[in-house]
């Protein structure tokens, strides 16, 4: 594998990419460009990726990997080539993507579980913090846009292809609705699009689950009504002050610990309904507790897929601007500062431009 340094101007069989090689270890190399591998595929030219809070459980150490591990699930991009099976994107579109390819036509698909599909596989099996993307079962995974979107949309866009997509199944999953109060643990930037779907779903109250005033802020411009800024036991008697002591009727948890977990569900009235969305590591809930919890359960990886051609609407019309979650720019090559921005917190979430 060649190594950053040696140029390339996005032409011939080479181009950029972010790797990491290890904990704590991205780095950009020069790698090879994809190629269309099966008739199914497309492959993009690259217009915005980015770090996603789940890169950083590598980042961190917590999860085992077969280094190097090409980087990034999240992209936007236009599409540069096609194979000869595909028939509903072409290339000069403008296209967002999710984390897992779907053939978008199996009974799980239909039912509108397009991350469990028969068909399933990564997406970006290459890595989308690159400059150049190869996509399977392109027909059934991509969206085009209208057209070419503004510059200023694409941030939007971009969100679309996870943390607000995601978002937005943890608010479904949670039943956010009018009249609920939706409760939101995690003030990530999928719980943060959370309390932005809860918003747009006609939730009556949301509450934010955050201390840090940036993200407090944030919170407020999608849409939260109540800020607690308690964790554990205090922040679930906290909710339960604000809803008379009995509870959200609908809570999103976008975090994915032990103690995000089980936050949540104690967070929840009986009857009440949690969507799980964050990666769960080392979590386990005891029989008795969910016995006698008396709340819905579910979550898992999100079906974008479902969700996407709505939100790409929203999106071009100017009605929602998840966008905003990205609070700092960087090109691809930065991605090393961009991990640690992300991992240290002092950025929500880095966009990379190759
Ligand atoms: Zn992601
Ligand atoms: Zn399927």
């Amino acid at each position: 594998m060649m190594r950053v340094g040696q140029p390339t101007n996005g032409k011939g069989n080479n181009m950029r990419g972010a790797v990491m090689y290890g904990p704590g270890d991205v780095r950009v190399d020069v790698r090879e460009r994809p190629t269309i591998l099966k008739p199914t595929d497309a492959v993009l030219r690259v217009t915005a990726s980015c770090v996603c809070g789940s890169d950083l459980w590598a980042y961190r150490g917590l999860e085992d990997h077969d280094w190097p591990v090409p980087m990034g699930h999240e992209y936007v991009g236009i599409v540069e080539e096609v194979g000869s099976e595909v028939r509903s994107v072409r290339p000069g579109d403008f296209v967002v993507g999710s984390f897992f390819a779907s053939d978008n036509t199996c009974e799980i698909c239909a039912a509108g579980y397009q991350t469990h599909c028969v068909q399933r596989e990564a997406a970006a099996p290459g890595g989308a913090q690159s400059e150049f993307l190869r996509v399977p079962l392109a027909d059934g995974t991509l969206v085009a846009t209208p057209g070419m979107p503004e510059d200023d949309l694409i941030p939007s866009l971009l969100a679309a292809s996870d943390v607000l997509g995601t978002g937005w199944f943890a608010a479904v999953a949670a039943e956010a609705g009018p009249g609920k109060t939706v409760a939101v643990v995690g003030d990530g930037a999928v719980g943060l699009l959370g309390i932005l779907a809860a918003k747009q779903l006609g939730a009556e109250r949301v509450i934010a689950m955050s201390r840090h005033a940036d993200r407090q802020r944030l919170a407020r411009d999608f849409g939260a009504t109540d800020i607690v800024e308690e964790r554990g036991d205090d922040g679930v008697a906290r909710i339960r002050e604000l809803t008379n002591g009995l509870g959200a009727h609908s809570t999103i948890e976008a975090v994915g610990t032990q103690e995000s977990m089980m936050q949540a569900i104690r967070a929840t009235r009986p009857s009440g309904h949690v969507g799980f969305v964050g990666v769960t590591h080392d979590v386990s809930i005891s029989g008795l507790d969910l016995f006698f919890s008396g709340v819905h359960l579910h979550g898992g990886p999100a079906p974008v897929r479902r969700f996407l051609p709505d939100l790409i609407r929203l999106i071009w019309e100017r009605r929602i601007d998840p966008g905003k979650v990205f609070d700092v720019t960087m090109p691809l090559d930065q991605a090393a500062a961009a991990y640690r921005a992300m991992d240290q917190r002092t950025a929500i979430k880095v966009l990379l431009r190759p």
